[in-house]
């Protein structure tokens, strides 16, 4: 054998050795030799990649489809919103938007109400604050309160207005994630799950479904549309 036929024979050898190399670090070592075959693995090797980094895109949206919401909230709501369909409750004749309180402890209020007037008509011109920490500087006025003034005076929802009924009712039908123990844990457990547009339906709901139907001390769960998923409700 002349040198140039050696040198042939060693480059042929070599352009095998390194082909099977090739082969080997792409997993189709095992594969039989086939042109087509070989382009096809190739391809779907190629799209099964593609498809492990949008599954990890993915994942990304799927965690903020995992941000908790209570079991069966909308079927509560709706219901709720069945019960109150009548709009008859007392909140409905004298909440905060329509008159006073006529069972309000007077001497408190008397006091709270004369103070607020001096300082509305010193600080403010005879107007009130146009926001939440302004209006709980005022004498008696809470974040209940102030959530209701600036949705009903001001037109701006700027929190729920928790009370002590929409508190007990949403421990009762655990639309908080931790049961709460003041109306103020409640209203920032509700917040960070409700949808921000019923923010200003909640309260005159929740009260008045409280006045009328799921009391304080006898909630009247078997005349309830949502005794069958209340994880609340008392059986009798
Ligand atoms: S089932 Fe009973 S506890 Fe539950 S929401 Fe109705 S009245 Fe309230």
């Amino acid at each position: 054998m002349s040198a140039a036929q050696s040198a042939v024979r060693r480059s042929a050898r070599n352009r095998v050795l390194e082909g099977a190399r090739g082969k080997e670090q792409s997993g189709h070592i095992a594969q039989k030799p086939g042109g087509d075959n070989d382009k096809k693995s190739g391809g779907e090797a190629r799209a099964k990649r593609r498809v492990q980094v949008e599954y990890e895109k993915t994942g990304g949206n799927t965690d903020k489809k995992l941000k908790w919401e209570p079991s069966n909230w909308r079927q509560h709501l709706e219901n709720i919103r069945k019960m109150r369909i009548a709009r008859d409750a007392p909140v409905d004749q004298m909440g905060a938007g329509k008159c006073f309180d006529q069972s309000a402890a007077p001497e408190n209020k008397v006091k709270n109400i004369r103070q607020t007037t001096l300082i509305l008509q010193e600080k403010y011109g005879g107007d009130i604050p146009d926001n939440v920490p302004e209006l709980v500087k005022l004498p008696g006025v809470g974040p209940k309160m102030a959530h209701l003034v600036m949705d009903i005076a001001w037109n701006n929802v700027s929190g729920i207005g928790v009370d002590v009924h929409v508190h007990r009712i949403s421990n009762r039908l655990r639309w908080v994630k931790k049961e709460t123990k003041t109306p103020e844990e409640t209203r920032m457990a509700l917040e960070d799950w409700m949808p921000r547009d019923l923010w200003s339906e909640i309260n005159w709901l929740l009260v008045g479904f409280g006045q009328q139907v799921c009391q304080p001390t006898s909630p009247q769960c078997t005349n309830c549309l949502n005794k069958d998923i209340c994880p609340g409700a008392k059986k009798k």
